[in-house]
Order: structure tokens, then sequence, then C-alpha cells
């Protein structure tokens, strides 16, 4: 969790610090996975990272989470770059990869190396893939190392700073 506080110092113009009396604040827990809300939701908010979660790269994505990003394939315009199979996916799983038209990536390009982004293997039943590029049908490499460039660009540009 501090490596990936410092990544955000060392490479945005966000900064965590530790709680004294804000009112609005991040817990983290470990309950089952890792997962966070999206946004500020008042009061104390709980991000997780459970079991197999924790990697600094994991904990940068929790947080761009509570910080107001949507995965990146979740975007409006994802269907330009990339094919959901739906019929590889966990039934009941289906509702990660919607879309939702109210996100503004602040005119950015879709990132396939977003560390928003899923895996082409994200919620698989099967081992087949879930989400491949759109020309080429190779399987979606993501990685949940660094934030990209286009991430850094939104964080500062969304936060003003
Ligand atoms: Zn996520």
């Amino acid at each position: 969790i501090n490596q990936a506080f410092a990544a955000y110092t060392e490479l945005t113009c966000i900064d965590f610090v530790v709680r004294t009396n804000q009112v609005n604040y991040i817990e983290f827990v470990s309950k089952g996975g890792c997962w966070s809300y999206i946004g500020r939701k008042g009061g104390k908010q709980e991000i997780s990272i459970g079991f197999g979660c924790e990697w600094k790269g994991v904990v940068q994505h929790e947080l761009m989470h509570a910080l107001g990003f949507w995965h990146e394939q979740s975007r409006p315009d994802r269907d330009n770059f990339v094919k959901i199979l739906t019929e590889n996916i966990i039934a009941g799983k289906e509702h990660n990869f919607n879309k939702r038209n109210s996100i503004n990536s602040l005119g950015s390009p879709y990132d396939l190396q977003s560390i928003m982004h899923y895996g082409g293997n994200a919620f698989s039943k099967n081992r087949s893939p879930t989400i491949v590029d759109r020309t080429t049908n190779q399987i979606i490499k993501a990685q949940k190392e660094k934030f990209s460039d286009e991430d850094r660009v939104q964080l500062n540009l969304l936060y003003r700073c």
C-alpha cells in the first residue's frame, strides 16, 4: 500500500495522507477479493485488498476507483477497440463488462495499457478469452503494474493539479 502511495506521489499530482480527523477517508481492509467504491462515497469508505491482491499495482488500481475512475473497457466507445466474448464469461458475471455512457475520459484515447483495463481472461469460465482486440482478434494483454501515460494524464486533469 505504501508503495502504491509512493507511485501517486511520484507520478501524479495526488498525495495521500494519514487520516487525522478528515470526515471522508479510505480504510484498507482485507475482505473477499480486491474492490473499491467508485468515487467519494462520504464518510469512511473501504478498499479491500484481500488474499492474493497484495500488489502495488492492484492497490494503485483500487485507489483509482476511489478517485472516480471506472474500468477502461467500460468506456462507451470500447466496442471500436475490443470485442467482449460473452459466451466465455462466467454466468452471473456479465455485468462486469457493462458499458457506462457517463464515462468521460477527458480526451484520452482508448488505452489498452491503462492500469484500469481488464486482462483478456477476466471472468472466463473456460480459459477462453473474454476480451479480444477488435481488429486482430488477439487476446487483450493488459497490465496491472503501473500507471500508463494516459492514466497519469487523466488523474492530473480530473484533479486539476
Ligand atoms: Zn477494478
